[in-house]
């Protein structure tokens, strides 16, 4: 005979199996759509999506299938640690674990709006912190700088419309400085980073030293992320699946954040 409390154990059990895990929560697409107009890196090709049939079959039916070719760093995409650190984990290495994350978002639209060469700095991460307390541990801490807005506009979103290595030295787009890199290194414990902008590093950085700083411990890189203003500065969290390149060095990337859904 069973006892009252295996019985309210198995239907507790069998509530949550059932349970969506989901629900309460909006999700939120942080991804811009892959097209002619996606912004990749001056030295980068664009994005090529080439039709191989769309129409009516033979048979009667309707067909589509394109092919896709795709740089790894352009679009909102990750940057593996591999980029910038020999021996650290490629796209396909990344535990799944890590692609989950809460996400902490640093609002810095302001300074961005006056200032394209913005840095973030640790007095952004203290004053955030000052009002939400400290960055959880594996969280992903995101760089709201507004730049979304100026999507795809290259001029607007990179300071430059030119391409090729010549194009590299007129980059001018926010980034993390490389105190607040330090800082999160070694003050705090977090599974990624990520903006929206081209690059971590900003535009007129010649050493890339956040890449390097943070890739070199196996934090991850969301680059060219949309949308920062559907999130709260923190509560929510993130999904960030990206293509599962072997031995990839970045890839193209899914990105959602699941709000609570405000009752
Ligand atoms: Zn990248």
């Amino acid at each position: 005979m069973k006892n009252v409390s295996s019985v309210v154990l198995a239907t507790l059990l069998a509530v949550n199996a059932s349970a969506n895990p989901f629900e309460g929560f909006d999700i939120v697409d942080l991804t811009h759509a892959f097209d002619a107009n996606t912004i990749y890196w001056p030295t980068e090709k664009d994005f090529k999506h080439t039709e191989s049939f769309a129409g009516e079959t033979e048979g009667g039916w309707y067909y589509s299938a394109f092919s896709v070719q795709t740089a790894e760093h352009g679009g909102t995409h990750l940057d593996a640690p591999i980029h910038f650190a020999e021996g650290r984990w490629s796209a396909d290495q990344i535990p799944t674990a890590n692609l989950f994350s809460a996400a902490v978002v640093i609002d810095v639209k302001a300074k961005a709006a006056s200032n394209p060469d913005y840095q973030l700095s640790v007095d952004d991460i203290l004053a955030w912190e000052q009002q939400r307390g400290e960055i959880p541990k594996g969280a992903t801490v995101l760089m709201n700088t507004g730049f979304s807005m100026r999507w795809p506009d290259r001029l607007e979103y990179l300071g430059t419309a030119e391409r090729g290595p010549e194009a590299v030295r007129s980059l001018h787009f926010p980034g993390f400085s490389k105190a607040s890199a330090e800082f999160l290194v070694h003050e705090r414990d977090i599974s990624a980073v990520g903006l929206d902008t081209a690059s971590i590093d900003y535009g007129q950085s010649t050493d890339f030293i956040v890449h390097r700083l943070l890739y070199e411990q196996n934090i991850l890189g969301f680059e060219n992320v949309a949308n920062l203003d559907a999130l709260p500065p923190v509560g929510a969290w993130l999904i960030a699946l990206p293509m599962k390149i072997a031995n990839g060095s970045g890839a193209p990337l899914r990105i959602v954040g699941l709000v609570p859904a405000s009752r």
